[in-house]
């Protein structure tokens, strides 16, 4: 699973990628200066690792991690071709949500590419060139359901009716994800067609530092703008963040923030936000070798849980002991919360729930 920063050029993207992944890609005032997609692998900032680890005394922890793509600017045009329109295109199709930077910020050195700040007017330039393509995927299955439909097949009229919905939408210039179907025709027709607008987005208002806490009028439009999308809206100083990072020192860094009325980097709230718009949470096993956070999809069961750290076990899964975060950190070990009978023996469609510290048992 993975999200992909877009957005138009000049708008912070790389130094958000910089500052999330700490790889030094290039960043230059110059449109164009991410040409190939940068994948981060960024870990979750996630305080209760840190208890974890205070209780439990292990060799190593080893935190959750996300997969963050930097994806090439995008102008007017991409979808047909203009720019690095298509690879773009192509990039973005890969990902599983979407972060999409829109530039709140003012300043005369950073040339905008349409010469004016206008975070709205760009969320709809980068928002078309999606939905055009999107519009050219749909117009293509279209085609083919049409003549399925005419010789009366109820199956191909049923989906001929729903692309026709997605066509229209698009056209008036909606995402996919903004319009309403029936969850079995979403899941047979919409779905598999894997429309770029129909992904998870968080919008990142890139703000000065001033308005790294309470945000700028500018903001205030893209909350407005929003409302209707079901879309997260995030304020970050990508760039105040980015001179931050350069701080060796961890306590320089933390006064730094505390001066602008951060207690912990806009960065961390992001990656955590990421996560949750992959639909992803996390697990632990907490053992005196390691204290590990494990990724699994929200709604996973104990099997598909135990199969994240090696298919044997979810293969040969019989019962999960589980221990909740809070009961865990309450009675301070694995110990205390048996004598205390707070732990859980789960079977096989038993749903995770995040925090749960869990220990497989498995036949091998
Ligand atoms: P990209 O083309 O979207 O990847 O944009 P870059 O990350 O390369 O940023 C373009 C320019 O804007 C660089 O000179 C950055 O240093 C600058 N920049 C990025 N974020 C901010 C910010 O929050 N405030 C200010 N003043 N400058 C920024």
């Amino acid at each position: 699973m993975k999200a992909g920063i877009v957005g138009l050029p000049n708008v912070g993207k790389s130094t958000l990628f910089n500052c999330l992944s700490n790889a030094k890609a290039q960043s230059a005032n110059f449109p164009f200066c991410t040409i190939e997609p940068n994948i981060g692998v960024v870990n979750v900032p996630d305080p209760r690792l840190e208890k974890l680890e205070s209780l439990v005394n292990p060799e190593r922890v080893i935190p959750a991690t996300v997969e963050i793509v930097d994806i090439a600017g995008l102008v007017k045009g991409a979808s047909k071709g203009e720019g690095l329109g298509n690879q773009f295109l192509a990039n973005i199709r890969e990902t599983d949500a979407i972060l999409h930077v829109l530039r709140c910020f003012d300043n005369d050195n950073i040339v905008h590419v349409d010469g004016s700040i206008d975070p709205i007017r760009d969320k709809e330039t980068i928002d078309m060139e999606l939905q055009l393509k999107d519009l050219e995927t749909a117009e293509k299955k279209l085609d083919k359901v049409k003549r399925a439909a005419k010789t009366g097949n109820k199956e191909a009229q049923k989906e001929e009716a729903v692309l026709l919905k997605i066509k229209e939408g698009l056209e008036s210039g909606s995402s996919i994800r903004a319009l309403d179907f029936s969850e079995d025709d979403y899941n047979d027709y919409v779905k598999p067609l894997q429309f770029i607008t129909d992904k998870p987005v968080m919008y990142v208002c890139n703000v000065d530092e001033g308005a790294a806490v309470s945000g700028n009028a500018y903001v205030e439009q893209v909350k407005e703008t929003v409302k209707g999308e079901n879309a997260e809206v995030l304020v970050l100083a990508v760039g105040t963040e980015a001179d931050i990072n350069e701080l060796d020192d961890y306590d320089e860094r933390q006064m730094f923030l505390e001066d602008i009325g951060l207690e912990e980097p806009g960065s961390s709230k992001l990656i955590r936000g990421a996560y949750k718009l992959l639909n992803q949470q996390t697990y632990f096993t907490a053992g005196v070798k390691e204290v590990r956070a494990w990724t699994v999809d929200i709604g996973a069961t104990a099997p598909q849980a135990a199969g994240v750290i090696h298919t044997d076990f979810e293969k040969g899964f019989i019962r999960a002991e589980v221990i909740s975060y809070d009961d865990y950190v309450s009675y301070g070990s694995e110990a205390k919360v048996k004598e205390a009978g707070k732990m859980r023996v789960e079977g096989k469609n038993y749903v995770v729930k995040d925090g749960d510290v869990m220990h497989f048992l498995f036949n091998v």
